[in-house]
């Protein structure tokens, strides 16, 4: 059975002490027996903050992007092995805030996908269409696309090793959340695409949908069979919100 897993995707948003007050709030109300997975994606300079106080804790802790290269003259960029330093355990790649605002092209993203392996950390791929191909009938071909890249490059088995989350475009930050409905159909051709491949993959695979999951949608949008948590933006720097998530995932 797969297990849901929850991500905070904190983007760039938090101070050190707002930082402590959200973690403080969550390691207070989590349950060591929380049965789905629980992460927070902080910036890079919080990291040894929030390895220090999640150190030990049900809570696990990642990376919000990664450099292509492993060391050398690339100002301003941070290396997997230096997340690998800090203990990060998930990575987000490809989410539509790099591909759109810093253009990552689908190879750029799954090369950091493979990087991310290779440093034995796990990648949570974002993938989704806008609102404009959604409307000019290209989901299907959008989202194909997107995870064809990382199969090419590092075949259908590497999925197994990493987390998919479909976040449609039109409904990151935008307080459009996908019915759970749409959401389940997206999810559902995204398994089965991987399916006509690899079955056991398919199976096994985590999908998360992100998209202003919340703590008013959440249950709804994770009693689909195929939606296996959520990558949370907004709502996860707000602590009982993200806590009421959490907690709709448990299984
Ligand atoms: C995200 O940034 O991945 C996201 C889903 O954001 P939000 O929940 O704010 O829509």
């Amino acid at each position: 059975m797969r297990k849901p897993l929850i991500a905070g995707n904190w983007k760039m948003n938090g101070s050190r002490a707002d930082n402590k007050s959200l973690l403080d709030g969550i390691l207070a109300g989590i349950s060591a027996v929380n049965t789905a997975g629980v992460a927070v994606c902080a910036p890079y300079i919080y990291l040894p903050d929030v390895a220090a106080r999640l150190q030990g804790s049900p809570v696990a802790w990642g990376a919000q992007n990664v450099s292509t290269e492993g060391k050398g003259a690339f100002t301003g960029e941070i290396a997997a092995s230096m997340l690998v330093d800090f203990h990060c355990r998930y990575v987000i790649v490809g989410h539509s805030e790099r591909r759109t605002l810093f253009g990552e092209t689908d190879a750029v993203v799954a090369k950091k996908y493979g990087v991310v392996l290779a440093a034995g950390m796990t990648p949570i791929l974002c993938i989704g269409e806008t609102l404009h191909e959604r409307e000019q009938g290209m989901m299907e071909h959008v989202v194909a696309r997107q995870i064809t890249a990382v199969i090419q490059m590092h075949g259908v088995t590497s999925l197994a090793k990493g987390v998919i989350a479909y976040e449609p475009v039109w409904a990151i930050g935008t307080g459009k959340t996908a019915s759970p409905q749409q959401a389940q159909d997206a999810h559902a051709f995204i398994r089965g695409m991987i399916a006509k491949q690899d079955k056991a993959v398919a199976a096994g695979v985590v999908i998360q949908y992100g998209g202003s999951m919340n703590a008013q949608n959440a249950a709804e949008l994770l009693a689909m069979p195929d939606i296996d948590g959520g990558l949370i933006g907004g709502a996860s720097l707000k602590t009982e919100d993200f806590l009421t998530i959490c907690k709709a995932a448990n299984r």
